[in-house]
């Protein structure tokens, strides 16, 4: 596993899946890339951090499959709970040397716990793992477009760059209704790629509201 020197690597941190990849080699996720700052939301996705390297998005794509996987199957087993019904939606939270740190599922029936998105799981877990707050240098990657909460427990916790899958039109914080993460006023704005596997994702949701 690459990482640079002085930095932390969480023993036992999951190897990522494409790490002896060569054409990923050279990728890190977190790097502060030269994107173009400007709107997001659906169809403007040029706006965005730039739409980078093949090597970067098959990166993403690779991380996005893997949260579309913990969206169905949650952090603890093939199936959660019967009787629980909740929205399927996957985050995970990745080092800065591209290690898995922490997984979420949206928990929000299964706990009654009104603050229990995927994301916002993700962040706690990475957190109490690293045993710090702050998750800079930190990839946040999720299936479907953070709402306001998150994207601010994403802002507030300093992760650097998130990715996320389907758009969300009614309640989407990251450009859809608002953009919270990368507001000009804010001091710390992390890079966004916005609709990455966006069919899997959106064809996920639409089979669990069927
Ligand atoms: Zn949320």
């Amino acid at each position: 596993m690459r990482s640079e020197p002085g930095e932390s690597v969480t023993p036992g941190a999951v190897e990522p899946a494409d790490a002896t990849d060569p054409a990923l080699e050279t990728l890190r996720p977190g790097q502060p890339t030269p994107g173009r700052p400007g709107r997001a939301g659906p169809g403007a996705d040029e706006g965005l951090a730039d739409p980078g390297a093949v090597g970067r998005r098959q990166r993403h794509e690779l991380w996005m499959r893997r949260a579309l996987h913990v969206a169905v199957t949650g952090p603890d087993g093939p199936t959660p709970d019967e009787g629980v019904d909740d929205v399927p939606v996957g985050a995970v939270l990745y080092g800065p040397d591209g290690g898995e740190l922490a997984i979420g599922r949206n928990e929000r029936e299964l706990t009654g716990d009104p603050t229990a998105h995927a994301e916002v799981l993700a962040l706690r877990r990475a957190a109490q793992r690293l045993g710090r707050w702050r998750l800079d240098g930190c990839t946040l990657v999720v299936t479907l477009e953070p709402c306001t909460m998150c994207a601010g427990a994403i802002a507030l916790a300093r992760v650097s760059t998130v990715v996320f899958s389907a758009w969300e039109p009614k309640t989407g914080a990251v450009g859809s209704l608002w953009d919270v993460l990368r507001d000009r006023r804010v001091t710390h704005r992390p890079e966004v790629y916005a609709g990455v596997l966006a069919p899997e994702s959106a064809a996920l949701l639409r089979a669990f509201f069927r």
